[in-house]
């Protein structure tokens, strides 16, 4: 039975001499492995529509035993072309499919798609970062504590935002802490970030929130956490450093 779906490349790998298994986002199936015949060849029809960060229509023969399913014809929806043409964006996207390749939740693929179609267009893209990030902890259960102090629950006298501790702390509980302590206007921020969804993107845009500051320190949560090396996070801190 055919089976056509609708879905974004999150990763490729290269197989034999001129073949590729791709996985594919989907809000229908999860993520799926593709297999890929003549994935080199420029002559591949499919070729246009199975390069990472391609948003397409994906025709295959669903097999749910398999590992992977024949890819029998792709149709290009949306090629992110704005990422692909610059080089903190593709570094930002690349991070992005690579979170989303092992934090998947029920919003998952709605996350992928509104991080992507906005990273595509926008000025501020480390915001589109941002927000997918705190979309991803929340999707892992490690959604950063910003409704008061993680450790008393205190909403007055917030001064800092702590990795060890889940998320906000307050003077009081900071006394013995000694957790380094940030400005409240970055606070602010941090809360804004961790509140909103993709749903009110276009709101927190021109908020301050377009800082590596702010995806360092969710990265640090995510990788503190998950216990996970992203390789791509790496190419994102030499071109901030
Ligand atoms: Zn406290």
């Amino acid at each position: 039975m055919n089976d056509k779906v609708r879905g974004i490349v999150i990763k490729q790998i290269d197989y034999k001499d001129n073949d590729a298994i791709i996985t594919v986002y989907t809000g229908e199936y999860d993520r799926i492995s593709l297999y890929v015949r003549g994935y080199k060849k420029i002559t591949s029809r499919n070729v246009y529509a199975t390069q990472i960060f391609d948003e397409s229509d994906f025709l295959f023969d669903y097999n749910p035993v398999s590992k992977f399913q024949t890819l029998k014809t792709a149709s290009l929806v949306n090629e992110h072309k704005g990422i692909k043409g610059d080089y903190d964006r593709l570094a930002i996207a690349s991070l992005i499919c690579e979170i989303a390749d092992s934090v998947y939740g029920e919003q998952g693929y709605e996350d992928l798609k509104g991080a992507l179609d906005l990273l595509d267009e926008t000025d501020e893209p480390y915001t589109v970062l941002n927000l997918f990030l705190a979309q991803a902890l929340r999707a892992a259960g490690l959604g950063v504590n910003v409704d008061g102090c993680s450790l008393c629950g205190k909403t007055e006298g917030i001064v800092a935002l702590s990795v060890e501790d889940g998320g906000f702390i307050c003077s009081d509980c900071n006394l013995h802490l000694h957790r380094p302590v940030n400005e409240a206007e970055y606070l602010r921020k941090i809360r804004i970030i961790n509140k909103a969804d993709f749903s009110v993107a276009g709101k927190i845009m021109k908020l301050g929130l377009n800082s590596f500051q702010i995806t360092r320190d969710l990265m640090s949560f995510l990788t503190s956490y998950l216990d996970a090396d992203f390789r791509s996070y790496r190419s994102l801190v030499s071109l901030n450093g």
